[in-house]
């Protein structure tokens, strides 16, 4: 059950304002890492989620995200406000001011339209707790990037709020997929092939002109990986042959072998 409270969840207080900024703040309304993605990438989760204590925790961050998008919303909306009737101002974005009215609309930053296909919904709790710990971290580097531009005061109090919220369930999503107890490189239900998931692949020649003769091996031997050297070096793996075609001997698609039997 949902409820709405006439209240926002933090008090919003702009003093210029900015339609070039209040376009840019879109990208948390609409856009691919934004507050309607999270809320509903939580949510729905959470629908799925049959573990009780992870789909509250789900559900909780899940309708905060969607006050959140309430907070931002007002911010966008007191920026924009500029373009309902100056017509130098409706010129920043004529989408949001012709179409749109000069308010919020569910656009990103540019004027692309909010999509489902934003969402990271698997129905396997811990791969999906690991897409949230990611979009918190997108989440709160796209309000770091916004707070470096604007000098608004009460823009960046309440820009650091929303951004402070997502590290708070960056931690959380954490601890719910930590407390899982299980290995952490443990992912679904079949084992990786022993030795094989050992090998990292040096796919790459020549030397790093500022690496020198170092290279990944450092990362990857401490990952417990082992370097195995390219299959280019031993002529194996990769067929360098030239090719010669006979004319008539391509494989047809399933089509044309219709049309040819008809
Ligand atoms: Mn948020
Ligand atoms: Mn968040």
């Amino acid at each position: 059950m949902y409820h709405h409270v006439k209240n926002l969840m933090y008090t919003v207080n702009v003093g210029q304002p900015d339609v070039k900024f209040g376009n840019m703040l879109l990208e948390q309304f609409g856009g691919a890492n934004g507050e309607l993605a999270a809320a509903m990438q939580y949510s729905i989760q959470g629908f799925n989620c049959e573990d009780a204590e992870r789909k509250d925790l789900l559900l909780d961050i899940g309708t905060e995200e969607l006050s959140h998008l309430e907070v931002v919303g007002a911010l966008i909306r007191m920026h924009l406000r500029p373009m309902k009737k100056d017509r130098n101002a409706a010129e920043t974005d004529p989408l949001v001011a012709v179409a749109g009215g000069g308010g919020v609309s569910l656009v990103n930053s540019v004027g692309d339209a909010w999509t489902a296909d934003y969402l990271k919904v698997t129905g396997d709790l811990g791969v999906d707790l690991r897409s949230n710990i990611a979009a918190e971290a997108r989440a709160k580097i796209v309000y770091e990037r916004l707070i470096h531009f604007t000098d608004d005061p009460g823009s960046r109090e309440a820009l650091q709020f929303l951004m402070t919220r997502e590290i708070t369930h960056l931690r959380a999503f954490t601890a719910a997929l930590e407390s899982m107890e299980r290995p952490a490189f443990s992912i679904g239900t079949i084992a990786p092939t022993p030795g094989l998931v050992d090998e990292f692949y040096k796919d790459s020649t020549g030397i790093d002109p500022e690496l020198g003769e170092e290279n990944a091996s450092v990362i990857v031997k401490h990952a417990g990986l082992h370097l195995v050297e390219s299959p280019i070096f031993k002529g194996e793996g990769l067929d360098t042959k030239p090719h010669k075609p006979v004319a008539g001997s391509e494989t047809a698609g399933r089509t044309r072998e219709k049309k040819r039997a008809s």
